[in-house]
């Protein structure tokens, strides 16, 4: 992500540094020239799930200094066509379903999670013991620290329920809301992280 400090930036700004350095030059395998290259990412195949790590903490040589830039994420229908190099797949859009957030600096600092319910499809936050609804308004701040996209009409195989609306939901009646969201994102593997 580019990064105007007090800034805001949006998912769809994410951007790789456009050329490489001088010194960091490519060779071209056809001239044997020295080129600039022109550095491009993208991806070959989507997940289910899609963990976006944002970057919070920068080194600043021994520094490192929390960033709390505002970056605007859908809650709806990210889609992710442009990012992938294979086109053709089907079914490029995510809905949100949780956000981890950081609060604090790199001294001390805390962490707390928003998380769609399934069951009533509203908002939660989850801060140590204390739940309470958020209006889907205030999901966006500038402590979101990681967030959890859920491909759209998909139920991941490894799920025993899912965030999806309309999903089959046989639950034990003792649930809080937002349990049934957090298993699944514990489940997931690690290596899924961006
Ligand atoms: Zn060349």
């Amino acid at each position: 992500l580019s990064e105007p400090e007090q800034g805001q930036v949006g998912t769809g700004d994410c951007a790789f540094p456009p050329r490489l350095a001088p010194d960091d030059a490519w060779r071209c395998p056809h001239c044997q020239v020295l080129q600039q290259g022109v550095v491009k990412l993208s991806l070959w195949t989507l997940p289910d799930i899609l963990i976006i790590h944002l970057k919070r903490f920068r080194q600043v040589g021994e520094r490192r200094t929390k960033l709390s830039t505002l970056v605007r994420f859908p809650l709806r229908g990210l889609n992710m066509a442009p990012h992938v190099a294979k086109r053709s797949q089907a079914g490029s859009l995510y809905d949100l379903y949780a956000v981890c957030n950081h609060h604090g600096s790199m001294q001390g600092g805390h962490y707390t999670a928003y998380c769609r319910n399934s069951l009533d499809s509203h908002w939660y936050s989850y801060d140590d013991s204390a739940v309470e609804p958020v209006l889907e308004d205030e999901v966006s701040t500038r402590g979101a620290y990681i967030l959890f996209y859920q491909r759209r009409n998909v139920i991941p195989s490894w799920s025993a329920s899912s965030s999806v609306q309309g999903g089959p939901a046989p639950l034990p009646s003792a649930l809080a809301p937002g349990d049934v969201l957090l298993r699944g994102a514990q489940a997931w593997p690690t290596q899924g992280r961006l």
